[in-house]
């Protein structure tokens, strides 16, 4: 197996058993190993730190796998921990209510570069990671072993895939080709997936709880799902009792698979309007109508890839909220989400508090929200965590 030398005082992070070791941490690395190859991480001093997929393709030089040096990474190594995750997941599948969630989340699952989400009897994988990309063969077999799909699907479509020079894949990798629309089931509630067509892998499972959350608070109630993309917290108000729901999402297939979820549920189409529009637009549009409701949910797209983009995305939160704000009847809520990573949670309180003292409003912060159980986050990569959101009530 082929050396990599840390630079003299980056040890830190690696005995912290962060898995990223950037590539000007690396001192040199003894012999040509393929992008991909599993190589033996020392220090300075020659002492064994890690292993890890090795690309010099990538600003992340080195993934690391495993600390004990005895362990070999061998194929049973790799069908280990895709047991280990799936395994986890059980009891989220267990009560039937829900047959849709992240089975293996990347790093924080112990193998960087994977992302596997269950859809029914379907799987859709995104390989994000050249290292993961040599040992695909093995994974597949694993989850065929454990899960016996009827598909297993490449959704590697993300731009990710460009910075350790892979192309982008949208294909079959085992079974049959799943049909046009995929029906799951989370939280009782029926939704129809285009895996090979719809965003990311067909779905946004990491909202799962959040949306039993809020729409525990819908019956009765007028609500405005902004950024609603197919539905998942529009048919989880209407489940609650919701007396009315208004969609907002700029795609059309978004809004056409929204619409069919609402008859595959047998909700009440008089009671919903959807409007496809940019919400910037539509919200103050709302706003020159006098219109109000009694929550307003906010669930955007990631604002701040990075943190050097992080002041211009707050004031873009800030923004949106202060309009979502306007737009509520006195002591509604404010059900507002954040996936950017970059965003912390004591951040994301400032952006609230800036846009209520903007918009003229008072807000309490009533529920904080997270990512599930199905997207962990290992405690040494907080990189992991993106997903928080705030329940507002606004007066
Ligand atoms: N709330 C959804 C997930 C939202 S994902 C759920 O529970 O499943 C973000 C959505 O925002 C996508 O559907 C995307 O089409 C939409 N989107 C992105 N930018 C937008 C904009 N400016 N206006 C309206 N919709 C937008």
């Amino acid at each position: 197996m082929i050396n990599a030398i840390l630079k003299k005082g980056k040890e830190k992070a690696v005995l912290q058993r962060h898995p990223w070791v950037f590539s000007g941490a690396i001192e040199k690395v003894k012999g040509k190993p393929a992008n991909g190859d599993v190589v033996k991480l020392l220090n300075a001093q020659g002492i064994f730190m890690a292993y890890g997929f090795y690309n010099d393709q990538s600003r992340v030089a080195l993934r690391l796998l495993e600390w004990n040096e005895e362990t070999a990474i061998d194929e049973a190594w790799f069908r280990a921990k895709v047991a280990t995750a799936v395994v986890a997941r059980k009891h989220i599948l267990e009560d039937g209510s829900t047959n849709t969630c992240r089975l293996i989340f990347s790093e924080a699952d112990y193998l960087p570069g994977l992302i596997v989400d269950k859809y029914a009897d379907h799987l859709a994988v995104q390989v994000l990671t050249s290292g993961i990309q040599n040992v695909m063969p093995v994974i597949i077999d694993e989850l065929q072993k454990l899960l016996n799909p009827l598909s297993i699907f490449d959704k590697s479509d993300a731009s990710s895939r460009a910075h350790e020079g892979l192309e982008t894949v949208n294909n079959l990798l085992a079974g049959v080709h799943p049909p046009e629309l995929v029906e799951v089931k989370e939280n009782g509630i029926t939704y129809g997936i285009n895996i090979a067509e719809g965003q990311k892998s067909g779905f946004y499972c990491d909202q799962r709880d959040n949306r039993r959350i809020v729409a525990s608070y819908a019956k009765g109630k007028k609500v405005l799902d902004c950024f609603s993309y197919t539905g998942g917290f529009t048919l989880n108000s209407f489940k609650n009792g919701a007396s009315s729901v208004c969609s907002v999402d700029s795609s059309a297939l978004a809004i056409e698979t929204l619409q069919e979820n609402i008859r595959l549920n047998n909700f009440d189409t008089g009671k919903h309007t959807s409007v496809q529009s940019d919400v910037n637009k539509q919200l103050r549009r709302f706003k020159e109508e006098g219109e109000k409701f009694d929550i307003v949910i906010l669930d955007p797209p990631k604002y701040a890839p990075s943190r050097s983009a992080l002041d211009r995305a707050s004031r873009a939160y800030k923004d949106l909220n202060r309009v979502g704000m306007l737009l509520l009847n006195e002591g509604g809520l404010l059900a507002t989400y954040s996936c950017s990573g970059a965003m912390d949670m004591e951040t994301f309180k400032q952006v609230l508090a800036w846009a209520a003292l903007d918009a003229g409003k008072q807000v309490q912060f009533i529920h904080q929200f997270c990512q599930p159980e199905d997207h962990p986050v290992r405690s040494s990569f907080p990189e992991g965590e993106y997903l928080k959101g705030l329940l507002c009530r606004v007066f």
